[in-house]
């Protein structure tokens, strides 16, 4: 058999996406399309459906009906986490999950021994590619002076950073973030806000986010959700001034 054709040009595309548990609608013909190297805010009022679509894309939540398609050729409805993983879908929970006892390096290396590469390399080698990875991903998530810090003595925006270059050893084509700002000093927002927008320029990322302010300083394209369907997009700007918006959401 030939392999399907793409049917889409964008490298992620939810279908008219429905999740009803025991009757109730979390997500309700939800539609949706990222690009590739396109970063998406997604905002919404509680309840809206944004960790249940996070939670469709990762296969943690089958959709009730509708499609969810990956590269325009790989059906994440028929998939699981594993193999969802597998293809370069990383996602970044609200709580960091970074290995506290260990040095903030040691940490990134666990998370390069978990690569996904198929390719046996000589161990000299590797180990020098390896060192090369480590300091690009330290450079990159702003935690080159505490290299040798145990994870536990980072503060709670820097763990957020770490768990970060985590996801990004693993080389995802689609990173999904949910809620990074909370619990963030000012400055640390800003830096996270700089940091995704650096990772946006080779990879696709899904940011959910309340902190409007954050979301300006992403200056991205915006979804909001509203009981389980988008319920307006565009530019902050456009997305802000949604009659619709205001009273469901911006307005409260
Ligand atoms: P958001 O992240 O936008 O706040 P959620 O996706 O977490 O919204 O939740 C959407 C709706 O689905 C909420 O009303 C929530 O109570 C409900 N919900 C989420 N997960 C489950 C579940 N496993 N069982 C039953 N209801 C759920
Ligand atoms: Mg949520």
């Amino acid at each position: 058999m030939k392999p399907p054709k793409p049917v889409t040009s964008a490298l992620l595309y939810l279908d008219a996406v429905s999740v009803v548990f025991d009757g109730f609608r979390a997500l309700n013909e939800l539609s949706l399309t990222i690009g590739l190297h396109e970063m998406r805010a997604i905002i919404g009022p509680n309840g809206a459906g944004k960790t249940t679509m996070m939670d469709v894309i990762t296969g943690k939540t089958r959709p009730t009906a509708g499609g969810a398609l990956f590269e325009g050729v790989h059906d994440l409805t028929r998939l699981d986490e594993a193999e969802i993983a597998e293809l370069g879908i990383g996602r970044k929970f609200q709580t960091p999950t970074v290995f506290e006892m260990h040095t903030v390096e040691d940490n990134l290396r666990l998370a390069l021994k978990a690569d996904r590469s198929p390719f046996p390399t000589l161990f000299a080698r590797r180990s020098a590619a390896e060192r090369e990875r480590i300091e690009s991903l330290l450079e990159r998530i702003r935690l080159e002076d505490s290299r040798h810090r145990p994870a536990s003595e980072l503060s709670h925006g820097q763990k957020q950073w770490l768990e970060i270059g985590m996801l990004l050893a693993q080389e995802p084509k689609l990173l999904l973030v949910d809620e990074p700002a909370a619990g963030m000093t000012d400055q640390e927002t800003a830096d996270t806000a700089d940091l995704l927008r650096e990772i946006a320029t080779t990879r696709s990322v899904v940011v959910v986010e309340h902190d409007m302010v954050f979301v300006r300083d992403l200056g991205v394209r915006v979804t909001c959700l509203h009981e389980g369907s988008v319920l307006a997009e565009g530019t902050l700007n456009q997305v802000s001034a949604n009659e619709r918006v205001i009273e469901v959401y911006l307005g409260r």
